[in-house]
């Protein structure tokens, strides 16, 4: 098997704002494995708050030596492999697993969804993503996301209840909103969430600081609508002491190191109580592809990472009406359609 990457920098439509940062890109490293004359496509995004950066991700890449495995079907003693060759580099590991993913499917000639032995008959709606806008900007962005039956709010700034209100001006829509750890006080959250639910909120994501987990469950106690853990939440150990915190948490791809983690991450929540979000971060249709067969598992999805950005490298990944439609050829069902310098 040979291992190739590049750097890649994915660009948004327009600029992206959440209540920590502000951008208009995001970096990213592209994974391609090679075997017989098959090729796995992979990424890893890299936004701000990770701790990665391209050079991390290179710098890891480096030190793996995929060559020294012949047998791609043999997955299990390969991501053992990538899992110990550090301890950090979750994106980096994520972008190695999910062109292992594709491969595999490739070779046995089946959608990745049959691979993890998933029904792909559940079809989830995702929500589209409006970062914090100035009002006449939010307006545009609401109606152009007419197709879609969910919208992501990302408030937290201090006048969320103004921004939901303009919205309510706009739509009626259903909306997950994400404050991103932006409130301070669980009595101000508790307030604000029982306004939400006459606003057809359905849902909260981290409300509160990722470390304080004594008010998230002060606040899930009393709250009426599910509160969803994001960045409290990196891998699968984290699971267990949120678990009385939070009433649901959002497994991302590139959180967990990749689509076998992530996987694991859904049986483990799901063992402990716990509601399934599948998110992800700015993506390509790559990434989005690999999270939309584990789609049908969760409660809500949120994977419009490829609907925010210009510059896509794959297209077999559609979005039709709002919904999610999981790739039905093999491996990940996404061809490559790009030009990798940008
Ligand atoms: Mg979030």
């Amino acid at each position: 098997m040979k291992l190739t990457y590049y750097p890649y920098t994915i660009k948004l439509k327009d600029r992206f704002t959440v209540s920590s940062n502000s951008r208009l890109a995001t970096p990213a490293v592209m994974v391609e494995i090679n075997h017989n004359g098959l090729t796995g496509f992979g990424e890893a995004s890299l936004p701000p708050y990770l701790k990665e950066d391209q050079t991390s991700v290179l710098n890891f890449l480096n030190q793996v030596n995929l060559s020294q495995f012949t047998d791609p079907l043999q997955l299990d003693r390969i991501l053992d492999y990538l899992n110990n060759c550090r301890d950090e580099n979750f994106a980096a590991k994520a972008g190695v697993d999910i062109a292992l993913h594709d491969l595999v499917g490739k070779i046995l000639n089946v959608p990745l969804y049959k691979y993890l032995e998933i029904s792909p008959a559940e079809k989830r709606f995702t929500s589209y993503t409006i970062g914090i806008s100035e009002d006449e900007e939010l307006t545009v962005k609401i109606r152009e996301a007419s197709q879609f039956k969910f919208l992501k709010i990302k408030l937290g700034t201090g006048n969320d209840r103004e921004i939901v209100e303009r919205i309510r001006s706009i739509t009626s829509v259903p909306l997950f909103v994400d404050i991103n750890q932006g409130w301070k006080d669980q009595y101000y959250a508790l307030d604000m969430i029982n306004w939400f639910k006459e606003q057809n909120i359905i849902l909260v994501e981290q409300p509160l600081s990722k470390e304080n987990l004594k008010d998230a469950a002060w606040l899930k106690e009393r709250s009426p609508l599910p509160i969803i853990a994001d960045e409290a939440v990196q891998r699968i150990d984290d699971l267990e002491k949120v678990s009385e915190a939070y009433s649901g948490v959002n497994i991302k791809i590139m959180k967990a190191g990749g689509i076998h983690h992530a996987h694991s991450m859904v049986k483990k929540a799901k063992e402990l109580g716990l509601k399934i979000m599948i998110g992800c971060m700015t993506e390509t249709s790559c990434a989005i592809a690999a999270a939309s067969h584990l789609s049908p598992l969760a409660d809500w999805v949120d994977l419009d990472g490829a609907e925010l950005i210009s510059n896509d490298l794959f297209a077999g990944m559609k979005i039709v009406e709002g919904r999610v439609e999981i790739p039905g050829t093999a491996g990940l069902g996404v061809n490559k359609i790009g030009k990798q310098d940008n």
